[in-house]
């Protein structure tokens, strides 16, 4: 009796050691672990982008398909084709993780491949995973394969294979894309912080697929050992936070698990328990006694129904660090801040020293993410987050307030200057551009700064004039940061106050449409005339476009000014011979936001405009998501051609031609004013004029202003030429005078067809 009851007291006073010791540790470990899972799912959202990304190469490889090939007998000849190694060959290089695409036709033997060498010898791929996975189970239209290494090369791979099926859903064959694995290694080792910290990605069934700290051991092996709460959570399917020693180590881990959300796969962040424990001998023994105890309590509340006791207890301590804190950064988010600004604004009136707030936005950084993806965005973020916080004090204070918005408190501060030296050292660490994948980005930030003793009364106003200021320094090309002061317009007043105008130049019609000619090369005829939107202010005059296209984007007018854009210029055309074609801009936020199929249709019914002579443009700006690209299609389908305009001034102009089978490409007029003295621009537009060629589109080179421009041009082999020298853009009444009087001096006039067929 009196034994048991003293080893009672002793385990009790053991427990209530170890659970006060343990309230501590939860603070420290609370934070580490939210750092774990923060990253587990980060990594996880940037894994699953790549596997997207390849995933969308491969659907547009099996959607050029044409129906014709999609029976079995066709489909080697398809395989075989040239044009189809091109696609393939295009296919691979528009993502740098892929080494090669091959088509697999169903008897497992591979007829079309990326590689250069010819295959002499057939290869059949019966006996790999992902042709006997592909083609026993009829539901798997996709396949993650285990790591392997190229023999002859030695590079550790992983594939991911995608069924065809013919036109009445019968298997056909396979497209394979592998992928190097090295890419996803690249991606993790990046993200190791400290010694302990492992990285892997794993497949649903555990197999591990990569990685990191790199391990020739565990790649291709199971991440869990049988029978273990590891096994039995990966199984699952869901994001946790368990304790498990590692077979890879044999060290016992606290594990951040995170599926992929699109595919059988997963990705787990982990540290060992020693790590996070370091500097606490003592404790870290009570906390695994602790530990086991609990242990034996899981097991026991396992039989009860209770799973999960511990990683309850450790995710509610994280839960209030991850309502504060932005995941990707893991810098305090907006909330954070507002109650920080709020403190050391009123910690600074009452002590009377200054602080400075600044205001910080990505320049482009919508370009990027349309350009990119928002997996190199979030990288990028993430890499600017990290300058940024490298260039700060202990005392200052930096929160991620936005998607590509930070804000600074720097306090304490004597003088501007200080202020100005703390901008000049973001900017200097700015100047090295961002890796997102393997692409290199010049990433450039726009500040705004208030100063607490002279620019607000309260935290309140404080913010309003330093984001008053971010604006100014926005729209300011010569400087890329602005101090507050009181003649700062309010540039965003003053757009609205040019909305507001906007709107009423469209009610009361002062928007007007002019034509610029474009001229055929090959028969130096007119071919048609693009319409360019014109504001005829009744006080300011004539408005460009490129000062109104912006805000009518930005206030959703876009939309019925788009469409009335459409009709008017769909009814010119109409009243121009028939050989002529009439071209159209399109903004990217029409097609965000509308239905511009629907709105095409219409033009073309209310003009009785024939689609066939109606060529849209779109710029790179235009996202090519899987809508849009269908939007794209149907209207190729309407008989409408399509151009990519402004080509060459985008990040990701290749990747962007082959995402589309465009009808033509406007070649940026930036390139044809340098094209006499520069000789880069000279091999763009040579490039790009072959690339079209061997693509089957059009060219049409813009701004061509004199006539050695022109004659270089036809040399080249564009299609067609639009600038000034040919004619600069006209009203609706001067574009017929023009076209009457070149029917005049060119009896030949032809009728139907246009002379450029590539484009019809
Ligand atoms: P863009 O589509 O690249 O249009 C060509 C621009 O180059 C036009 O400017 C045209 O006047 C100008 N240009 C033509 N030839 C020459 C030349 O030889 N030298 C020089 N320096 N410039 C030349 P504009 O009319 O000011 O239009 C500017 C931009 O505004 C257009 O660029 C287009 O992106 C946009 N835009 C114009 N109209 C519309 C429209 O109806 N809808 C939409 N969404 N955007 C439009
Ligand atoms: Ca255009
Ligand atoms: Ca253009």
């Amino acid at each position: 009796m009196i034994i048991s009851l003293s080893i009672l007291t002793a385990a009790t006073g053991i427990i209530g050691a170890a659970f006060l010791v343990a309230r501590g540790y939860n603070d420290d470990l609370a934070r580490a672990e939210g750092d774990l899972t923060n990253l587990a799912l980060s990594l996880q959202e940037r894994t699953d982008g790549v596997f997207q990304s390849i995933e969308n190469v491969l659907r547009d490889v099996v959607g050029r398909i044409p129906q014709a090939c999609l029976q079995a007998h066709e489909f080697d000849g398809f395989a075989a084709a040239q044009t189809t190694k091109a696609i393939l060959v295009g296919a691979c290089h528009s993502l740098p993780q892929i080494v090669r695409i091959d088509l697999v036709n169903a008897q497992g033997r591979i007829v079309g491949s990326s590689t250069p060498r010819p295959m002499s010898d057939p290869i059949y791929l019966k006996d790999t995973a992902y042709y006997r996975a592909l083609t026993t189970d009829p539901s798997l239209t996709l396949y993650l394969g285990e790591p392997m290494r190229i023999r002859a090369t030695g590079k550790k791979v992983l594939t991911l294979a995608r069924k065809i099926d013919d036109t009445d859903g019968n298997f056909l064959g396979i497209v394979v894309a592998t992928m190097d694995l090295e890419h996803f290694e690249r991606l993790y080792k990046d993200h190791l912080r400290t010694p302990s910290q492992a990285i892997t990605l794993y497949r649903r069934d555990g197999i591990i697929l990569a990685h990191c700290p790199i391990s020739e051991r565990a790649l291709g092996r199971r991440v869990w050992r049988p029978n273990t709460p590891l096994q039995r959570l990966i199984a699952k399917n869901i994001p946790t936070l368990i304790r498990d020693v590692s077979w890879i180590d044999r060290k016992e881990r606290v594990v951040a698990l995170h599926p992929l959300a699109h595919y059988p796969a997963g990705i787990s962040v982990s540290r060992t328990v020693a790590e996070l424990m370091a500097g606490r001998r003592l404790e870290s023994r009570l906390i695994a006694f602790f530990a086991y105890l609990m242990d034996i309590g899981i097991e026991a509340a396992t039989l009860l129904g209770l799973r999960h006791v511990r990683t309850g207890i450790l995710r509610a301590a994280s839960e209030s660090y991850l309502s504060r804190h932005d995941v990707l950064t893991k810098l305090p988010n907006r909330l954070h801040f507002g109650e920080d600004l709020k403190r050391t604004f009123l910690a600074s009136q009452r002590s009377g020293t200054d602080f400075a707030l600044l205001l910080l936005d990505l320049n482009r950084f919508k370009d990027i993410n349309d350009s990119f993806g928002h997996g190199a965005g979030d990288e990028i973020v993430q890499t600017v987050a990290r300058r940024l916080r490298e260039r700060l004090r202990k005392t200052d204070f930096i929160a991620r307030i936005g998607g590509d918005e930070f804000a600074i408190i720097q306090r304490p501060v004597r003088n501007r200057q200080q202020v100005i030296d703390l901008i000049t050292a973001i900017q200097s660490a700015m100047r090295a551009p961002c890796t997102a994948g393997s692409t290199e980005i010049d990433v450039g930030l726009s500040i705004g700064v208030a100063m607490a003793s002279t620019d607000g009364k309260t935290s309140t106003e404080l913010m309003k004039a330093a984001d008053v200021a971010l604006y100014a320094a926005k729209s300011d090309s010569s400087s890329s940061y602005r101090f507050f002061d009181a003649s700062i317009k309010d540039s965003r007043a003053e757009r609205r106050a040019l909305e507001g105008a906007l709107k009423s130049a469209l009610e009361n019609k002062e928007l007007d449409l002019f034509y610029q000619p474009i001229l055929d090369l090959a028969t130096n005829q007119i071919w048609g005339c693009e319409a360019l939107a014109r504001w005829k202010h009744p006080t300011k005059g004539m408005i460009s476009p490129l000062q109104f296209i912006p805000t009518a984007e930005e206030s959703g007018l876009i939309g019925p000014m788009g469409d009335w854009i459409l009709e008017e210029a769909c009814s010119t055309a109409m009243t121009w011979p028939q050989s002529l074609k009439v071209a159209i801009n399109l903004s990217p936020v029409q097609f965000r936001s509308r239905d511009v199929l629907a709105s095409v249709k219409k033009a073309l019914e209310v003009s009785g405009l024939p689609a066939q002579r109606l060529i849209l443009e779109i710029t790179e700006s235009v996202k090519l998501t899987e809508e849009a690209t269908a939007t794209l299609k149907k209207l190729k389908g309407l008989g409408v051609s399509i151009a990519l305009d402004d080509f060459g001034t985008g990040y990701a102009s290749m990747s962007y031609l082959s995402s589309f089978p465009f009808d033509k490409i406007k070649i940026d007029q930036s390139f044809v004013r340098n094209m006499l003295d520069s000789p880069d621009s000279r091999a763009i537009i040579k490039a790009t004029i072959g690339l079209a060629k061997d693509l089957k589109m059009s060219t049409t080179a813009e701004g061509v202003e004199t006539e050695e421009q022109l004659n270089a041009l036809r040399l080249a082999g564009a299609s067609q030429a639009q600038g000034y020298l040919i004619a600069k853009p006209m009203s609706r009444e001067a574009i017929s005078a023009f076209i009457t009087n070149l029917q005049g001096a060119q009896p030949s006039k032809r009728d139907g067809q246009g002379p450029t067929r590539a484009v019809a």
